[in-house]
């Protein structure tokens, strides 16, 4: 019964040193989130030891019956939050509920549209060296150069071109709304699925802050722990009519014993998502993202050559383009990193720049929210991320505004 501490001090000061590193500075990477205290005593609870392979009711292992009641719960609580009559919570990650719903609608070789990657997409919707790029054949769509929104007149034509059995409406880097409806009209037109992959604005969504894909799509597939907020794993949603052929894809198609402890993490974060308090944060992450997109059109930025990304946002998430300026993504990501902001660099529509170095950064404020970060704070952090992307700025003040951030929204106070 040795403490993580007294058994493996290495592990244990990396450990440590990680929560420094997340109290001390400013998360703003779109993609993270700060669980709450109770979804990690889930996730490190002795649920860890249990196998249940099956689903709950009909599991091929014995000793289930407590891992029954909280899988269940957990898919109560996902189906209520989003309306959805069908949801499997065992997915290990994002990634594995793209898998194995494509694995359940599709065969190889059938053909699948996804947003194009360096348009936003992910690498799940079709990306060459990707499972979904390898068995399946990829038409991919993209944004409108001019608006950076998704065409939807070019999705519609390669729809009708090539025909494809699904389509992914979903991103990973895009600052506006899809249009579900449009997608789905389009889908049925050409009898495809529609495959939303919410991952990105699930938080949003059960917030009600954001369209709810679910009534439109056939499947609609999600992380837990982007906007979200709960533990790192998936979710695949479903009509009744797919369930069968989803949960079969799940388990034994994709994956053995679900992770009954990361389960009850996504159990309690359902239940947070419901919430008040839930609702008024995911309004701060909009708002932030807002101020922070406002902030970045000014001219004394424009001038610089730095822009935003079809003007604006209505997510959780700015896109910075640095086309036209001396930065690139990674000296951008670099210099945000020196003052303490850890943002990820990101490759913008038709980049001129390599893909390990970009012209683009992407900035979220889902985490910061979640810190209690409220609009005159996300005000400080816009005017300090506008002054490090100018040629000149003074490092040190920079670092000073934001650990004096970090400062007064304390996060894990009691760890
Ligand atoms: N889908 C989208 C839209 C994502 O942005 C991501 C992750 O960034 C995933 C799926 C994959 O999730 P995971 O990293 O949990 O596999």
């Amino acid at each position: 019964n040795a403490s993580l501490h007294e058994l493996d001090p290495d592990v244990a000061a990396a450990v440590d040193a990680e929560l420094h590193r997340q109290q001390s500075t400013l998360e703003m990477i779109a993609s993270e989130n700060f669980a709450p205290v109770a979804v990690m005593e889930a996730q490190g609870s002795v649920l860890t030891n249990k196998y249940a392979e099956g689903y709950p009711g009909r599991r091929y292992y014995g000793g289930c019956e407590h891992v029954d009641v909280i899988e269940q719960i957990a898919i109560d609580r996902v189906k209520d939050l989003f309306g959805a009559e069908h949801a499997n919570v065992q997915p290990h990650s994002g990634a594995q509920a793209n898998a194995a719903a494509m694995f359940a609608l599709l065969s190889p070789g059938d053909t699948i549209m996804g947003l194009n990657l360096a348009h936003g997409g992910h690498l799940t919707h079709g990306m060459k060296i990707n499972f979904s790029g390898k068995l399946y054949n990829v038409v991919a769509y993209h944004v409108n150069e001019e608006t950076g929104q998704v065409d939807m007149a070019e999705v519609e034509r390669l729809a009708k071109e090539s025909r494809p059995k699904l389509i992914v409406a979903g991103w990973s880097a895009y600052p506006r709304q899809l249009d579900f409806a449009a997608f789905r009209r389009i889908a049925d037109e050409v009898g495809a699925y529609l495959m939303v992959d919410m991952a990105h604005f699930a938080g949003l969504v059960a917030a009600g802050l954001h369209p709810n894909p679910v009534p439109h799509a056939h499947v609609v597939t999600t992380t837990t722990h982007k906007t979200l907020g709960g533990p790192r794993g998936g979710v695949i949603l479903s009509t009744k009519e797919l369930a069968k052929k989803i949960n079969s894809a799940v388990f034994p198609g994709q994956q053995g014993g679900p992770l009954e402890h990361v389960i009850a993490g996504k159990a309690v974060a359902f239940k947070v998502a419901a919430t008040d308090e839930f609702k008024e944060r995911q309004q701060r992450t909009l708002d932030g993202a807002r101020i922070l997109a406002e902030r970045l059109g000014l001219p004394d930025v424009t001038e610089v050559g730095v822009s935003v990304l079809s003007g604006g946002t209505d997510v959780h998430l700015v896109l910075v383009d640095l086309r036209n300026s001396e930065l690139d993504g990674q000296q951008a990501e670099d210099r945000l990193h020196e003052l303490g902001i850890t943002v990820n660099r990101n490759a913008v529509p038709n980049d001129p720049r390599p893909p390990m170095v970009t012209s683009g950064l992407r900035i979220g404020t889902p985490a910061l929210a979640t810190r209690g970060f409220t609009a005159e704070d996300f005000t400080e952090v816009a005017e300090i991320i506008a002054a490090a992307l100018k040629p000149e700025f003074d490092r040190d003040a920079l670092a000073a505004r934001v650990s004096e951030l970090a400062a007064k929204h304390p996060l894990y106070p009691g760890l």
